[in-house]
């Protein structure tokens, strides 16, 4: 007992790893792949007798050959010791203290070295844990980590890689596994079940027995995650470039079924199956080739026959097409905000999207114009691109608006659609007020 708590006090924990300390002969990262900001940042707090390494995502996508995204630092300064040290650095976090270090472009991750002392820490009636702040050890900051391959720190200054868990022989089998029993890994955080997919299907790494088995039975313990934390996942995992991969990934660990609405949206419904395929295909290949990929256009995308759907049943209740489109839209929102917390400015920027559907078919008059003057223009008519290709609207109307946005005035103004059909007037005549339809030509 006393023995025990020796240990911990002097930061022992259960069990001591082995530590390896590997030379860059046998690693091969080369210094000139690194972020100049992050060897920056190790530089600077080392040179004030700190310890400071690159660490996380970072060491492990060098090590397999990929860009990293971002880049994280593990120093043993505490976050108040960090900040006077750059010119430009922010004190960020609650769950995490940590500091954004800005240089240049970038924005480098420094976290102090944390306890892995989740005995101690605080946590729900399901063992997430709510905060975690008490440092540590760098030994106890490894182990807090989740993957063995996400616990690799890299010393500028040595080149050495530092491995306490096997991380670098896990990298060569290509094995994702959890630091730690699994099961209890994932009731302190449930978001690393989440975590687990995305890499496996991201890094096309094998997750291990052991580590996968839980998730199935844990899957439930997503839902006292908070929105905001899993927004923020799910927005990763849907832009990660392997979006589709990381879904059938999600099904096949039974991570699918009630566990988000957003996911049941997506993987379990038949009707806009084909356009949510497409949008998924469509942001891979738009970020395998660099090129910007926007969250509120995939989210629109994502939830669009949904939307559609709601609007039609209150269409089908006499609503007019307009207010039933809008009545539909917050619908939908509120049903998904409730679990995952969509930013504001993404949920402004998908209603002007989905509400510019409809103009589209109004090919009269100046509202051609109108729309094209509209700052969403661009977005919108992607979208609309999106639903002629999934079979929704006529490939004819998006062939019309290639063509209208980029003609001179006279030809734009031989393509509008004659504003003189006898059903408008027809129309007119019974509903002097009535809004234009929103009702999709199918
Ligand atoms: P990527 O940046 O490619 O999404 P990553 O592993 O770098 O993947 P980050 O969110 O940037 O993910 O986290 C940086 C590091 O912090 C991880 O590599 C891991 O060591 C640690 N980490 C992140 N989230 C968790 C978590 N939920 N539980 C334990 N450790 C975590
Ligand atoms: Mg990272």
């Amino acid at each position: 007992m006393i023995k025990r708590l020796i240990r911990k006090v002097l930061g022992l924990g259960a069990k001591p790893s082995k530590v390896q300390r590997v030379p860059v002969a046998r690693h091969h990262i080369q210094r000139t792949h690194i972020s100049a900001a992050a060897l920056r940042t190790c530089e600077v707090l080392q040179a004030e007798g700190y310890s400071a390494y690159v660490v996380g995502g970072a060491v492990r996508d060098l090590l397999l050959g990929v860009t990293p995204k971002d880049y994280d630092v593990a120093t043993d300064a505490r976050p108040e010791q960090v900040k006077p040290l750059f010119r430009r650095a922010l004190l960020i976090g609650r769950r995490f203290r940590i500091v954004h270090v800005v240089i240049g472009q970038e924005t480098i991750e420094v976290s102090t070295f944390r306890a892995d002392d989740t005995q101690g820490a605080e946590k729900d009636a399901h063992g997430r844990v709510l905060r975690d702040n008490v440092f540590g050890t760098q030994e106890q900051d490894a182990r807090r980590r989740d993957f063995s391959v996400n616990a690799l720190y890299y010393d500028p200054n040595t080149e050495e890689v530092i491995d306490f868990h096997g991380g670098l022989a896990d990298l060569k089998k290509r094995t994702l596994r959890m630091i730690g029993a699994a099961e209890t890994r994932y009731r302190e955080d449930p978001v690393r079940m989440l975590r687990a997919v995305r890499l496996a299907a991201k890094l096309g790494l094998r997750i291990d027995a052991s580590t996968r088995a839980p998730i199935r039975k844990l899957a439930g313990l997503l839902e006292n995650v908070p929105p905001a934390r899993l927004f923020d996942e799910m927005l990763k995992l849907l832009m990660s470039g392997h979006a589709n991969a990381c879904l059938q990934q999600l099904r096949a660990e039974g991570l699918s079924e009630g566990v988000l609405p957003l996911l049941d949206v997506i993987l379990e419904q038949p009707l806009g199956e084909r356009f949510v395929t497409l949008a998924l295909a469509q942001t891979d290949e738009r970020i395998k080739t660099d090129r910007p990929v926007s969250p509120a256009f995939l989210f629109a995308a994502l939830l669009w026959h949904e939307v559609l759907a709601a609007s039609k049943a209150r269409e089908a209740r006499d609503e007019r097409p307009i207010p039933a489109l809008e009545a539909a839209m917050d619908e939908v929102l509120d049903t998904q905000c409730e679990k995952l917390a969509i930013t504001r400015k993404l949920t402004a920027t998908m209603r002007e999207v989905w509400g510019m559907q409809p103009r589209f078919e109004q090919r009269t008059g100046q509202r051609p114009w109108r729309l094209l003057e509209s700052p969403r223009f661009r977005m919108a008519y992607d979208f609309l691109a999106l639903r002629a290709a999934s079979g929704e609207v006529p490939e004819t109307l998006e062939a019309w608006w290639r063509s209208f946005q980029f003609a001179d005035l006279d030809t734009q103004k031989a393509m509008l659609v004659p504003d003189t059909g006898p059903r408008k007037r027809r129309r007119r005549r019974k509903k002097p007020s009535a809004a234009p339809t929103a009702g999709t030509t199918e």
